[in-house]
């Protein structure tokens, strides 16, 4: 005689889901939400107006909770994330874009808004270490009539730039290379604002991050020497000759960095150094002009 289980409704395998994501995820229910709603190829509105709904055999979400449960992030299992209300393809290793680089991009749009008063002409707009292109693709697309220059090292994060860019509608010129030397040569103080989520973090902390950053992304995208100051020291020292006399600059910078980085602002001749807090109260986005323009 055989017996019949019952039929596994959607909402069970959601609480299954969440039992075991719990060990590696402080937002298990919404983890296993996004994992089953992407299997499924549905909404999570439309998950959630299911739950009652029998629970299909589904290949897909059983790889998904395999991956999230090797700590990868649910940005690349899922492909896109969302940042500043725009979908951003995701692919590891570039860095999945955090909400508080959200903050770059509004202090950037912010002195974009008083440099194109001032200037009077289209900004030119430059981002060093593109990764994923969230920043210079929300800046471009905040900002038709500005031309933006995105550079990166890793030639997959130009092509990620490059799809996303795509996919916005907006056009970013990519330079592969190390910093300013991606640039070409006839580049001298030709950038109005110059932006960066640069690598900042401290060489001694690698090991407290979490698996979910250490296990899948990349190194070369976070680590900057011991103080964590190593290439920001670099793109502000290198700065000047690559800017306009009114120029803006903004850097994400680490928690505690910021005193280290408007003094490094000022020796190279930057003023009116600020920083932007994130939602934690972090000092997270120290910037700076070259000459304040005139109000
Ligand atoms: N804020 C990032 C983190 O979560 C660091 C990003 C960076 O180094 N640019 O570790």
């Amino acid at each position: 005689m055989s017996s019949t289980s019952p039929q596994k409704t959607i909402a069970l395998a959601l609480s299954e889901a969440t039992q075991r994501l719990q060990v590696i995820s402080e937002t298990p229910r919404l983890d296993a939400e996004l994992l089953l709603s992407h299997a499924l190829q549905i909404s999570r509105a439309q998950l959630l107006a299911r739950l009652r709904d029998t629970m299909p055999v589904c290949y897909p979400f059983e790889e998904a909770l395999r991956r999230r449960l090797d700590y990868e992030p649910i940005a690349y299992i899922v492909g896109e994330w969302e940042f500043f209300s725009l979908s951003f393809l995701t692919r590891a290793p570039m860095l999945t874009p955090r909400p508080e680089t959200e903050h770059l991009v509004e202090v950037t749009l912010d002195a974009a808004t008083t440099l194109r008063a001032v200037l009077k002409r289209p900004l030119r707009i430059l981002e060093l270490g593109c990764g994923s292109g969230c920043v210079a693709v929300s800046v471009a697309h905040s900002l038709p009539d500005a031309q933006v220059t995105a550079t990166d090292i890793n030639p997959d994060a130009l092509a990620l730039t490059h799809e996303n860019a795509v996919r916005h509608n907006v056009a970013v010129q990519l330079y592969e290379g190390d910093l300013f030397t991606a640039l070409p040569s006839d580049n001298a103080e030709a950038f109005d604002i110059l932006v960066s989520n640069p690598p900042y973090v401290e060489s001694g902390v690698w090991d407290n991050l979490s698996p979910v950053i250490q296990r899948h992304e990349d190194p070369r995208a976070l680590l900057a020497g011991e103080d964590g100051l190593d290439i920001i020291r670099r793109i502000i020292h290198d700065a000047p000759a690559y800017l306009h006399p009114h120029a803006f600059i903004a850097l994400e910078i680490g928690e505690k960095q910021f005193d280290a980085v408007a003094e490094l602002l000022q020796e190279d001749g930057f003023s009116r150094c600020s920083a932007c807090k994130d939602l934690a109260g972090i000092q997270r986005i120290a910037y700076a002009w070259k000459t304040a323009p005139q109000p």
